[in-house]
């Protein structure tokens, strides 16, 4: 149990604030996380580690000589935003590339891609590198759908190194995917972990049952078994993992013991008794073992087993010294550099001079009572949509729903202060949600409701058929950034047939108010009906058939918004398309 916070929502920015006054030698707070503290004398390529917070030391607690560049912070369990990427590249890089490196979670894919795309308009070198170690989360068959656990601290550490010694971006990129290819975790979990404020774990397992295939994001074990004595379970984890030896494996390895947050060293110590001599057993060398915290899950009990099979290659990278707040190896030169000021802030986003027509204005009116709607909506369902988030995913969706509505209504206001029309005040609600919100769910938003802002435009008030078009608009981005298809068991399936509803009624000329209620409750009845899927995509699909008889919570809470959404923004349009026609 978490106990010492200020506000919960607060937590992670505040941890951040703490961490980088202590290691204030090492690391620089910037806007969307912390860099080192000098920049390097000559260029060299910035290797930047991401993800959630909540997996101390991964990631800022591994910033410095040898490791990483920078870290991008996000929120508890949550991706950081392409924002927050952005500007940690930009106060990192000196000139020889960025490369992104992150366990490969829908959100941080879909955030990192976009600041890459942004990084390289801009004319900077940047690649991204997916951690995809932990053998429980796909088969062998597909393993690049496999998340990233403690095999990122491995990924990590062989970049860092290879950057350190002044690897150009392609040659780092190659090692890190050589590393990852070669590195397997397995998990398992004692309990779950709690949320700051929370009042209960994501989940519990009975006395004297273990998870096996824990996930990093407090997501329980693949299956509960019966907790076995430490022989037995090192045994366990031994013999899942040489399972998955790769094909040109060496006799040398390296391997990570690694506890979740609230499990004990000691503990480790006594699993590690049973770990190293199977290991040693099967033919294998121990390179630099590491027994200790390097990626956890708050407060989780739990353990990880993680081996990388090294080569020539990987060996030196792996024993390279490296001087970052919570990992010290060998003697690690202090880096020369310059302090730095520098980097991009959240000001340089400027705030541009919006250009409407009054009718438009009005329109955004209409928009941002249709954000106030659904912010007191959501702050209501928070606690539930939690809770159906918990039982597969990572319990977040409620909680990054409310932050995410609560940054868009922040933004709209502030934009509609300042004379924009409701394509730009919904383009700003869209980015600001993106921003704050992270997590799958925040990128999708974001990105689906800037799409609706510039379809929806700033001339006028919209025709029913643009509204249709608008609300197409937003469907396919969010089609088009998470790639999910009907039938995936995600919001998509809400989406699609609400989109088509509303556009098939308008066009047979069904006033737009009725067509948006008819819409949405064919919405409700297709998110009701997901309840019978099993999940593709995202953070549930590892526990797909935990989540049988569960409606996806993207897809309850988007047919919830579109309904509180339907008279605000429908009222306008008629409004504005009988004044047109009289
Ligand atoms: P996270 O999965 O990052 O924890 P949330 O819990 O906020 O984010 O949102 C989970 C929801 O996101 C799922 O219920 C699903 O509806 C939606 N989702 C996940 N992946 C995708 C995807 N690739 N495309 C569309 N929606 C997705
Ligand atoms: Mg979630």
């Amino acid at each position: 149990m978490t106990k010492i916070f200020n506000d919960p929502s607060e937590f992670a920015e505040e941890a951040l604030a703490g961490f980088c006054d202590v290691h204030a030698d090492l690391v620089r707070q910037v806007p969307g996380g912390a860099v080192r503290r000098l920049r390097p004398p000559r260029p060299k390529v910035a290797v930047l580690a991401g993800g959630g917070s909540g997996h101390y030391p991964a990631f800022a607690g591994l910033i410095g000589a040898g490791i990483a560049d920078g870290a991008v912070v996000g929120n508890i369990f949550t991706s950081p935003s392409a924002q927050q990427a952005y500007l940690v590249a930009k106060a990192a890089e000196s000139g020889a590339g960025v490369v992104y490196t992150y366990g490969n979670y829908a959100g941080d894919v879909m955030n990192f891609g976009m600041a890459s795309e942004r990084l390289a308009a801009e004319g900077i070198a940047v690649e991204n590198v997916l951690v995809t170690d932990d053998i429980a989360s796909a088969p062998p068959s597909e393993s690049a759908k496999r998340r990233g656990i403690a095999g990122d601290f491995t990924v990590f550490k062989v970049m860092g190194a290879a950057a350190e010694a002044g690897a150009d971006l392609a040659e780092v990129v190659r090692l890190g995917r050589k590393a990852n290819d070669r590195t397997r975790t397995i998990g398992s979990a004692f309990s779950g972990c709690t949320f700051p404020g929370a009042e209960s774990p994501l989940f519990s397992l009975p006395d004297g049952q273990m998870g096996l295939g824990l996930g990093i994001h407090g997501e329980p074990g693949l299956f509960d078994t019966a907790l076995p004595p430490a022989k037995e379970l090192g045994r366990e984890l031994v013999a899942r993992l040489l399972a998955e030896t790769p094909p040109d494996a060496g006799e040398r390895i390296a391997v990570i013991l690694n506890g979740l947050g609230s499990t004990k060293h000691e503990e480790l110590f006594v699993l590690w008794g049973t770990v190293a001599p199977l290991l040693r057993a099967a033919g294998y060398s121990l390179v630099m073992p590491e027994v200790g915290e390097l990626v956890t899950s708050l407060d989780m009990a739990g353990v990880s087993l993680t081996v990388t099979w090294l080569d020539e290659e990987l060996e030196p990278l792996w024993l390279a010294p490296a001087e970052t707040p919570a990992y010290r190896r060998g003697n690690a030169v202090r880096e020369a550099g310059t302090v730095a000021a520098g980097g991009a802030s959240d000001d340089d986003v400027a705030s541009a001079a919006f250009v409407a027509t009054d009718a438009s204005r009005q329109y955004a009116a209409a928009g941002f009572a249709a954000l106030e709607a659904t912010q007191s909506l959501l702050h209501d369902a928070e606690e539930r949509l939690g809770r159906m988030d918990a039982i597969a995913g990572d319990g977040d969706h409620g909680r990054g729903m409310v932050r995410g509505i609560d940054a868009a209504a922040a933004a709209a206001s502030a934009a509609l202060a300042q004379g924009a029309g409701a394509g730009d005040v919904l383009a700003a609600a869209g980015d600001a949600w993106a921003d704050k919100a992270g997590g799958t769910s925040g990128v999708l938003w974001g990105a689906g409701l800037r799409a609706l802002g510039e379809s929806l435009g700033n001339s006028s008030a919209p025709e029913p058929a643009q509204l249709a078009a608008a609300v197409r608009a937003f469907a396919d981005r969010i089609v088009q950034l998470g790639k999910a298809e009907t039938g995936d068991k995600t919001m998509v399936d809400a989406l699609l047939p609400f989109a088509s509803s509303f556009a098939g009624l308008v066009a047979e000329g069904v006033e737009p108010g009725r067509a948006w209620e008819d819409a949405a409750r064919d919405a409700t009845a297709a998110a009701e009906a997901t309840a019978g899927l099993l999940p593709l995509k995202g953070r549930a699909r590892p526990l797909a058939e935990k989540s049988l008889g569960t409606p996806d919570p993207g897809a309850t809470s988007l047919a919830m918004i579109f309904t509180v959404m339907g008279p605000h923004l429908t009222a306008a349009v008629s409004r504005e398309s009988v004044g047109a026609r009289q």
